[in-house]
């Protein structure tokens, strides 16, 4: 075979794999144990063996997946073979399904995908209209009942709560009128299609002849009938996957799905990868010691090929400040000795982990781009929040003013705005002395200088209270309740979720003011820290270099030379919510699969306390950390690292700390 791939560079079971094209194949491998390299192999394998590539169906998690996967054959394979080649996720797959079928299920072609605030406005607009009594009941739990009732395949009807069942069938019915389908509707659509329409059937099953599905562990019931039905004999389809690494519980994946294959597809070819290629023997050895805490999982072992290693570093941080800062220097320190900002990843569980890290790396100057959460700084709110705290530092800086001048709305308009920007220009001022300059309020209308007098005089009202010794964070909350921001701010929402991020935006950027001028920052050295002026750094940020921010849920499949995982405690990993709800051994396996994608060097921290609100709080050590195998750990203190003696600053914040946990 004149492979467009090294066949050497796989192991026995892995070519064992790539030699297997036939007829259904299980891969059930740990991770890191080369599933995805096996795979794609396995594709270019097919193409080498003279199937045609638009026969070839490769089903992913992520886009971004599919992307790196497609990326990959083509590499092997080369962009002219492999240009016809379907990589891509489970609904991308269905929008094609529906495109071509949808009529035989009663929509017309032309339908249109729902989703986002559109879908939260009609289910807000039914609760409204037959909530009653319960007018408050939320959007996003009806959405999360209709989501689960349709991915299991019950009747709407059938959800318990009568109320949230009545909405839900209106809410179809509504999508129904406006021939218009949901998330949830593309999979279960898609389904009804290959199910019912023979004709159908046949034509996705000429066309797919051969089919890959990677993470399997993440495939719900739904996606699973699906590939069922997409798949007829002689049944050519191999799925890769790892019980371990289950994390989507909540969206009903179902590991049981693994079992269901058999049952499904008799009789496949079953390969285990018993090998990791990715990280030191240290690394695993903390990972096995983990996930053997697991009730219920098949056993398994990683065997690492690389053996020994640094210790895993499991650090103890005095505060989430001293975490970040830490963890900037390390990576500062660590690229001297030669490694590149790409060679490193942060990895967390939560949003509430991102501005304080954000923060630190941008006071380094260090580039960083996220992924799997919005950066706190591309929020709209915390922008705008901060161009008020600049107005009052020095509202001569242009930007932040202009920002600011009519948001929330005041009757500042486009055109006076203009004007201004004009006159300053051509005076060779500033925007603010603009709007204070007779000769240019002269020509204006009476609304437009009444707008203008009564912005003026909020900025120097607030100015005069800061000048007066009120604190800058109460100034800031209180200018923030006059214009009403908060009221205003809510109405831009769509879904609850939403208003609650936004919310909390502001609340911790009001946070963030309060701690920095405690500790005697100026305003303008705190926004100068931030780095408002974003105009100046996003160049470098945007660009898809630099260090990676990522979720632990956006980091399945991925691998990078110098882990640090952050925040280990109890609430945050395991999240709070996961005693509520019985998922304890998903957050083990969440952590697992954040332990899994270091190759050399994986540091661990968590904090004895965390402000929130502006507030430390006490913090304890997450309960999986006593799990993990001590002897592969190197344990250490931040003042121990740091070699030095709490300084006064510390200690009295320390004991301010104290102070607020008590309150
Ligand atoms: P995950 O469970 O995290 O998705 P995976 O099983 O898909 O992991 P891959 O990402 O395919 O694993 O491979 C992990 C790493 O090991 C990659 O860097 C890959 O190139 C390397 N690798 C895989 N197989 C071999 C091999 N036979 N020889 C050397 N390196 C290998
Ligand atoms: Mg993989």
């Amino acid at each position: 075979m004149a492979a467009g791939f090294d066949i050497s560079a796989l192991n026995k079971a892995q070519r064992e794999a790539v030699m297997t094209l036939d007829g259904p194949v299980l891969i059930l491998a740990g991770a890191g144990t080369g599933k995805t390299r096996t795979v794609t192999c396995r594709m270019s394998a097919l193409l080498e063996n003279g199937v045609a590539s638009k026969n070839i169906l490769a089903v992913t998690f992520t886009n971004k997946a599919a992307a790196e996967m497609r990326e990959r054959v083509m590499e092997m394979v080369g962009k002219k073979r492999g240009k016809d080649l379907t990589v891509c996720t489970f609904h991308s797959l269905c929008v094609r399904i529906l495109r071509r079928d949808i009529e035989s299920v009663g929509y017309k072609k032309n339908f249109n995908i729902m989703a986002g605030g559109d879908q939260t406005g009609i289910i807000r607009q039914l609760i409204v209209r037959k909530g009653g009594a319960r007018e408050k009941l939320k959007p996003a739990e009806v959405m999360s009942e209709i989501s689960k009732a349709k991915n299991a395949e019950l009747p709407l009807t059938g959800i318990e709560d009568d109320l949230i069942a009545e909405i839900a069938v209106a809410y179809q019915n509504e999508l129904r009128a406006q021939n218009s389908i949901d998330f949830d509707d593309l999979l279960l659509l898609g389904e009804k299609i290959l199910r019912e329409n023979q004709a159908a059937r046949d034509y996705w099953r000429d066309l797919f002849r051969y089919v890959t599905v990677d993470e399997f562990q993440d495939t719900n019931s739904l996606q699973m009938r699906l590939i069922q039905k997409l798949v007829g004999e002689p049944y050519n389809i191999c799925v890769v996957g790892d019980d371990d690494q289950s994390i989507y519980g909540w969206r009903g994946a179902d590991t049981a799905n693994i079992l269901q294959f058999e049952r499904f597809f008799p009789n496949p070819h079953v390969i285990r990868l018993e090998e990791n290629y990715r990280s030191t023997e240290a690394v695993l050895k903390v990972a096995n010691s983990l996930i053997k805490h697991n009730t219920g999982r098949r056993e398994k072992q990683l065997r690492p090929t690389i053996m020994g290693g640094d210790l895993v570093r499991l650090v103890t941080m005095p505060g989430d400040d001293e975490e970040a800062e830490w963890i900037v220097q390390e990576i500062v320190a660590q690229r001297e000795e030669g490694k590149t900002l790409e060679d490193f990843a942060i990895l967390f569980r939560t949003n509430g982990q991102i501005r304080k890290m954000e923060n630190a790396l941008r006071e380094e100057k260090i580039p960083y781009r996220m992924v799997g959460a919005q950066s706190f700084y591309d929020r709209k709110e915390v922008r705008d929040v901060l161009g008020y705290v600049q107005l009052l530092a020095d509202p001569e800086k242009d930007i932040a003013l202009l920002r600011v001048l009519n948001t929330p709305p005041r009757g500042i308009g486009q055109n006076t705005t203009m004007l201004a920007l004009d006159y300053s220009r051509d005076h060779d001022c500033s925007v603010w002395k603009t709007l204070i300059d007779e000769g240019f309020l002269a020509d204006l209308s009476t609304r437009a200088t009444g707008a203008i007098a009564k912005f003026v005089q909020q900025v120097e009202d607030h100015q005069r209270m800061l000048v007066d010794g009120k604190a800058a964070a109460e100034v800031l909350d209180s200018w923030l309740r006059e214009m009403d921001f908060l009221p205003w701010l809510m109405t831009q929402c769509k879904t609850d979720k939403e208003r609650d991020a936004r919310n909390e935006a502001v609340s911790q950027t009001i946070g963030d003011v309060k701690v920095a001028t405690q500790k005697g920052k100026s305003l303008q050295e705190f926004l100068d820290k931030t780095a408002l002026d974003a105009d100046k750094n996003d160049d470098d940020l945007d660009k898809k270099s630099g260090v990676t921010l990522i979720t632990l849920h956006a980091s399945k499949g991925l691998e990078y030379p110098i882990v640090f995982l952050v925040g280990l405690e109890e609430g945050i990993l395991p999240h709070k919510r996961s005693q509520e709800e019985g998922t304890q051994d998903e957050e083990r396996r969440l952590l697992y699969v954040g332990i899994t994608r270091a190759k050399q060097r994986l540091t661990m921290t968590y904090c004895s306390t965390r402000v929130k609100y502006g507030k430390k709080e006490a913090c304890e050590p997450s309960s999986f950390l006593p799990e993990l195998d001590h002897d592969w750990i190197d344990e250490e203190d931040y003042d121990d690292l740091m070699g030095a003696e709490a300084s006064d600053d510390d200690l009295r914040s320390f004991f301010s700390g104290i102070h607020s946990a008590l309150e």
